[in-house]
């Protein structure tokens, strides 16, 4: 096996061993070493470094590397090069970049499509590049997370401290950390036992901005939703800070979970009906952090409606609010913008309201609101 190499210059004319940064080793060169290493597709061009080794050129690729002379009496030599350029050819089957061997001999390092390098296992990739799998970017998931986390006003800080593969730790904005599932924080749904705060409560928003960059000439819209809008500037979106942010339109959600729902069903609908719209992430990845929801400015009208849509939702009560808003969280997202009339669903049905306990209510709107958005089924369980 071979034990260095020596890498072959673009131009293929054959290397001689003065050529290369070896030191020759002045010992004969035998007849049957050059023999037999011709015999198995290699020129012996030299002895180097010490009584044991030898240079061998590949009569394939012309590349030279340095390998006992054992392996090559009582073993086939394998030309490093050879290897490398199939690894090569490989990763660009699995549509990645191969940026060179890692210290450990099952595994490459790659640049994926999005642009992160990774570290990954030689038959991983030879199992990308049949379709078998894909290869995910781990450093896109995180930011995926972070992004998530922080609509709900929490910090992802890394892995599951207790191991499980599920979860993540997280910091509350009011400084407890804590283990979430991340499925649930995906969507929103926890508490935090450090300052009592109930995800299901909280009042939040969509809003719709406008990102211009003077400097690149950039323009972008982005659709998104949190507890703090006006906070979902510069920092968040880890804009430059010479970026323009206008705040175009907030809508007003009676609880997180609905803005979250609302927002990604919104989303869907716009990369299904509009897919010229969304802007694709590479465009804007060295600007902003978030990996999706950019949008053209040629879709202002579009996502103007959708919003307009939304916001008539959330006047005509059709969505759905929870106990704690029915006593007292709900005033204050009504509140908190002229621009959406307050949502009031009790003054809809006076009557029904001193009949039915609100439990009862909450499970009838509850129906009425999981039969416009099937993907709340999936999630209803959750929500206590
Ligand atoms: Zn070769
Ligand atoms: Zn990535
Ligand atoms: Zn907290």
């Amino acid at each position: 096996m071979s034990k260095t190499t020596c890498s072959s210059p673009d131009t293929r004319a054959p290397l001689s061993a003065t050529d290369l940064p070896l030191v020759i080793h002045h010992g004969e060169l035998h007849a049957h070493w050059v023999e037999a290493a011709r015999s198995k597709g290699f020129d012996l061009i030299a002895r180097v470094r010490d009584r044991l080794h030898v240079a061998l050129r590949c009569q394939t690729c012309g590349g030279v590397h340095v390998a006992r002379h054992s392996v090559v009496m009582t073993a086939q030599p394998l030309c490093p090069h050879c290897i490398e350029a199939r690894w090569r050819a490989t990763a660009l089957a699995a549509g990645l970049t191969w940026l060179g061997r890692d210290a450990h001999r099952h595994y490459g390092h790659y640049r994926l499509r999005c642009g992160h390098t990774a570290r990954r296992q030689f038959t991983f990739v030879e199992r990308v590049a049949s379709g078998v799998v894909s290869a995910r970017c781990e450093t896109c998931l995180v930011h995926r997370e972070e992004e998530e986390a922080l609509r709900f006003g929490w910090m992802r800080l890394g892995r599951d401290p207790q191991g499980n593969p599920n979860y993540r730790l997280y910091r509350h904005s009011c400084g407890h950390e804590q283990r979430i599932a991340r499925a649930n924080l995906q969507w929103g749904q926890c508490d935090c036992a450090g300052c009592g705060q109930s995800w299901t409560a909280k009042p939040s928003y969509i809003y719709l901005l406008d990102i211009r960059h003077s400097g690149t000439g950039r323009h972008y819209l982005k659709l998104g939703y949190s507890s703090h809008p006006v906070k979902r500037h510069k920092h968040q979106l880890g804009l430059p800070k010479d970026a323009d942010v206008e705040v175009l339109r907030v809508v007003a959600m009676p609880t997180g979970h609905n803005a979250c729902t609302i927002e990604k069903a919104a989303h869907a609908e716009l990369r299904r009906l509009y897919p010229e719209a969304v802007v694709p992430n590479p465009e804007y990845a060295d600007m902003m952090n978030v990996v999706s929801e950019i949008y053209r400015p040629q879709a202002l009208a579009i996502l103007q409606k959708t919003l307009e849509r939304i916001a008539a939702e959330v006047a005509t009560g059709a969505c759905i609010r929870t106990l704690n808003d029915l006593s007292d969280q709900g005033q204050i997202a009504g509140a908190n913008n002229p621009e959406t009339p307050h949502p009031d669903p009790e003054s809809r049905a006076p009557a029904e309201a001193v009949t039915r306990n609100p439990d009862a209510m909450l499970e009838d709107r509850a129906a009425a609101w999981r039969d416009r958005l099937p993907i709340l089924d999936r999630h209803w369980g959750l929500t206590g």
